[in-house]
């Protein structure tokens, strides 16, 4: 007691460690350790439907503001369907970080172009976690034999 009352960090450290924190739960919302597994874990590719390029897996889906899928409008009135993903191996941001218009609150996003092709994917976004939005119809599930 002596050396934590002398040493405020060293107690800090020790509460810390003793306390339950929510890191051992499992979280449906942005979760980095899904990168670790990449290639064990992710099987059904998703790919982009203009050139069949790997764009995403199926087991790369997770939910924002408690939904996969969302249905937006951007400010020129056109309506995408957009679903979350965790990773988009197969896109490249482009453009500076933008909070305009921004359709999740507390991110800024950068247009997802597809890493082959060039079309536009949808958007990565970035804020207290990074995901990408990807529109719906431009993806193809391909299940694979295996
Ligand atoms: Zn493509």
């Amino acid at each position: 007691m002596a050396l934590m009352e002398t040493h405020p960090f060293l107690a800090g450290v020790l509460l810390l460690k003793g306390t339950p924190t929510q890191d051992d739960r499992p979280d449906h919302g942005l979760d980095p350790v899904i990168l670790q597994d990449h290639d064990k874990a992710f099987h059904r590719r998703l790919v982009c439907q203009a050139c069949k390029e790997l764009v995403t897996f199926d087991e790369a889906r997770l939910e924002m503001n408690e939904k996969h899928s969302h249905t937006f409008f951007n400010p020129q009135g056109l309506v995408f369907r957009v679903a979350c993903f965790g990773i988009a191996p197969g896109t490249m941001a482009v453009g500076q970080p933008s909070d305009d218009f921004t359709w999740f609150a507390g991110y800024r996003w950068q247009i997802a172009l597809c890493n082959a092709c060039r079309r536009h994917l949808g958007w990565y976004f970035s804020g207290s976690g990074t995901f990408f939005g990807l529109i719906e119809n431009r993806l193809i599930e391909i299940e694979q034999e295996e």
